[in-house]
């Protein structure tokens, strides 16, 4: 799953908005964004066999310690904590932490049977989606689309940028995803790994997006505390 995960991140913004658009990306994709530095680093490990399921061609033969339920759920509380210490915002850590865990929930429901429980174990999970191209293209688009609708009727631009930045970003993303389902399988490993890094960079102009626009209801919350103490 690519954009779908980007959804979830979008949606996070709609049921608090603590923490930016950029940590919610960053939160959402994590499993994703450590990825490809252990197959660059040649820790885990992916085959590409064209035609291996109609919407990808990637045989995902090892990825225990970023794309097993007990390493994600690590994962989770890691990046819950390290927030916490950060931040000192429960709230916000709960629900980064529970976005971490949505990257794995969301692709069970797409990967075959090649997601493991546990590192140690040969059970693996996968509902499979992704034998199906309308039903996955059209499940993925779904979710990316609800959390981008969130975010663009939960915030206002404050200034040029802030419209430019977030529309450019859902054009970027569209297109890279049609290419993705349509396009043919990727050259190499390498080139999965080097693609696979250059998600960080979505990751930054999220916060940058996240900088330029504001929440409406706490807008909101802010003039009427402000109406209350003039009256
Ligand atoms: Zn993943």
């Amino acid at each position: 799953m690519f954009i779908g995960h980007y959804g979830a991140g979008f949606a996070g913004k709609k049921i608090y908005n603590g923490p930016s658009l950029g940590t919610m990306f960053f939160a959402a994709q994590f499993l994703d964004l450590l990825w490809p530095v252990f197959i660059l680093l040649g820790i885990e490990k992916v085959k590409i066999v064209p035609g291996l399921m109609a919407a990808n061609p990637l045989d995902f033969t090892f990825y225990p310690y970023t794309h097993s339920l007990f390493f994600t759920i690590i994962w989770g509380i890691i990046f819950g904590a390290v927030y916490f210490f950060i931040r000192k915002n429960l709230k916000g850590s709960i629900i980064l932490g529970s976005l971490v865990l949505s990257h794995w929930i969301l692709d069970l429901l797409v990967h075959r049977p090649d997601l493991p429980i546990f590192p140690w174990s040969d059970l693996k999970v996968g509902l499979g989606l992704w034998n199906s191209v309308p039903v996955s293209f059209t499940f993925e688009i779904l979710i990316f689309s609800i959390g981008a609708f969130f975010y663009l009727t939960e915030t206002k631009p404050k200034n040029k940028t802030g419209s430019f930045a977030l529309w450019g970003l859902l054009i970027f993303l569209s297109a890279i995803f049609i290419a993705n389902v349509f396009g043919s399988a990727p050259p190499s490993v390498e080139a999965i790994g080097i693609a696979g890094l250059s998600q960080w960079l979505i990751v930054a102009w999220a916060y940058w997006i996240d900088r330029n626009r504001y929440n409406i209801s706490e807008q909101k919350k802010i003039r009427a505390n402000y109406q209350a103490d003039s009256v």
